[in-house]
């Protein structure tokens, strides 16, 4: 049992949650299951109502230093993304929280010759280290303690949690619901052929009931929404403002890893439905609120041209901006390859707030080339990292900010690897074997693709001892590696 110390205890603080709608402002008590404002239709954001109260407990100096200090607790609901409680979901007990390993994910530098051939000194948070090898992980841990928190309140019996996903939100949402059991059950919907055979191993292991639909991602969307309007179901999808409050634990950790100086900061991350980089932004903005940071890191969004909305909505000058969802083509950056993502009105909402506060230059969104973002994976795996296509696609979009001039030199760049290599790594054999459908426009480097190389390659193992076959395999290697002798 963890004994309590005096510097080690749960906290009291308790605030009070209530969904806000961006569109109408109508406001409803946090404990019910809501996903859309009831009156308009519109996305709705969590809100504390007490938040201000917090920036009046502590001077900023003061929560850095609680921060700081729980990074060393032993009590498990403290020891993943609750580690900034008072930030998040204020009102779950101690007895709520689920914490399966997720969040404290590792920064990675890029080594000195990397960032030398790059132009620019950069590292990678690695989001395939949370328990589901995604992140996921970090909006799941909160969505699922609150359906505890709920089905406590409200001693229910039964809960359906669904979701559609291209790939990690169902992976992420069943192993978290085989880790509470009942009341709650999980149902995924996945687009048929469009998720990687990894991702697919994820809910069934889990066990999960797994259902394939035809079609892309943004269809299965269409119908979760459906069910969730008719249905008493727990959505998990980003339409879910309790996993976007998860979320944003990324920007706390990545503000505490620079111990909260956020000079010539800048935050790559990959767009899909958009829940992610606006998590990321409100957090930033929290953090300001409460004088732990004192100024804004600058956001660069990434999205591939073949799934680029929000892309050509902010290519356009500002009074000629129109919303317009795009038919995706495929993308190797699949868990983001999405046309019309349910959180583009949170986005437009925390874009300008963001701006408003630190400047045109503090939002951007690049393009990448499908090219471009298989090229830069298997370049980041060459050089020790385990960036997965869309950790790919920041790295790719931090190339296109330096030559476009988006970002100098002298700045410090954190590239959101969203999900572990292995989950797509499919991608990078094909790209080796050069077997990468044409629809996705690559056409492999020479220099970066590797094979296995078989030697011996007649020889029945069976036909000789194993000293024959030690001292036969030992001079084949040898002599193809060209080894001297001692
Ligand atoms: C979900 C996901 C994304 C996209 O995140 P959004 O919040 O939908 O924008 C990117 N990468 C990976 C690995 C994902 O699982
Ligand atoms: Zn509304």
């Amino acid at each position: 049992m963890t004994k309590m110390t005096g510097k080690d205890f749960f906290p009291d603080y308790r605030g009070k949650m209530e969904y806000v709608c961006l569109d109408c402002g109508a406001r409803y008590p946090g404990d019910e299951l809501l996903y859309s404002c009831p009156k308009c239709d519109s996305v709705l954001l969590l809100e504390n109502t007490d938040f201000r109260n917090l920036a009046k407990c502590r001077t900023g100096q003061e929560w850095q230093a609680l921060f700081d200090q729980r990074q060393c607790s032993r009590i498990p609901a403290l020891r993943g993304i609750f580690r900034f409680y008072e930030l998040l979901a204020p009102v779950f007990a101690e007895e709520d929280i689920v914490w399966l390993g997720e969040g404290a994910t590792p920064m990675v530098e890029a080594a000195l010759r990397f960032e030398k051939e790059i132009g620019i000194r950069f590292a990678f948070k690695n989001e395939g280290q949370n328990p589901s090898a995604s992140f996921k992980d970090r909006g799941m841990a909160c969505a699922f303690s609150y359906l505890k928190w709920l089905c406590r309140r409200h001693e229910w019996d039964e809960v359906l949690t669904i979701c559609a996903s291209t790939g990690d939100t169902s992976a992420a949402a069943a192993l978290y619901s085989a880790y509470v059991g009942p009341p709650l059950k999980s149902v995924v919907l996945l687009p048929r052929g469009k998720v990687t055979p990894q991702q697919l191993s994820q809910p069934l292991a889990s066990g999960a009931f797994v259902i394939e639909l035809p079609g892309v991602f943004d269809d299965c969307m269409k119908v979760v929404e459906n069910l969730a309007r008719r249905y008493r179901v727990a959505l998990l999808n980003s339409k879910n403002s309790w996993r976007i409050l998860g979320q944003e634990s990324y920007a706390y950790e990545v503000a505490q890893w620079r111990g909260w100086d956020m000079d010539d900061l800048a935050i790559f991350v990959p767009i899909g439905n958009a829940g992610n980089i606006t998590a990321i932004m409100s957090g930033f903005l929290k953090l300001q609120d409460l004088g732990i940071i004192d100024k804004l890191p600058r956001m660069f969004g990434v999205q591939s041209n073949h799934a680029d909305p929000v892309y050509r909505y902010y290519a356009e000058p500002e009074n000629k901006r129109v919303w317009k969802p795009v038919e995706v083509r495929p993308s190797v950056a699949q868990a983001a390859m999405i046309g019309n993502p349910v959180s583009f009105p949170r986005v437009r909402k925390l874009a300008a707030l963001y701006v408003e506060r630190a400047g045109a230059e503090a939002f951007n969104v690049i393009h990448v080339r499908e090219q471009a973002i298989m090229d830069a994976m298997a370049q980041a795996n060459r050089h020790g990292h385990i960036a997965c296509t869309q950790g790919a696609e920041c790295l790719a979009g931090l190339a296109v900010a330096l030559k476009d001039g988006l970002i100098h030199e002298q700045e410090y760049a954190v590239l959101d690897s969203t999900a572990h290599a292995l989950k797509f790594s499919g991608f990078l054999n094909q790209y080796f074997d050069g077997t990468l459908s044409p629809e996705y426009e690559i056409v492999p480097q020479k220099e970066l693709a590797n094979h296995p190389e078989c030697l011996l390659a007649d020889l029945d193992r069976n036909s000789i001892s194993l000293e024959e076959f030690v001292s036969l395999g030992a001079e084949a290697v040898a002599m193809r590696l060209d080894l001297r002798e001692k």
